[in-house]
């Protein structure tokens, strides 16, 4: 499954982006980007559901 990201598009002030395949390595990529640039310390499950529920809409 092909993504393509933008911290943007989470409401954030900010032109962080992904690209690639849907993996462990990318939630843990935007989970440490949410962390370490936003102060917000999300589970591994809630990015992995951010993620899916971006590739819906
Ligand atoms: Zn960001």
């Amino acid at each position: 499954m092909a993504l393509k990201l933008k911290c943007k598009d989470y409401g954030f002030e900010c032109d962080f982006n992904i690209e690639g395949e849907f993996s462990e390595s990318q939630v843990k990529i935007l989970k440490e980007h949410f962390e370490e640039k936003h102060g917000i310390d999300y589970s591994k499950e809630v990015v992995a559901q951010m993620i899916m529920n971006k590739d819906h809409s």
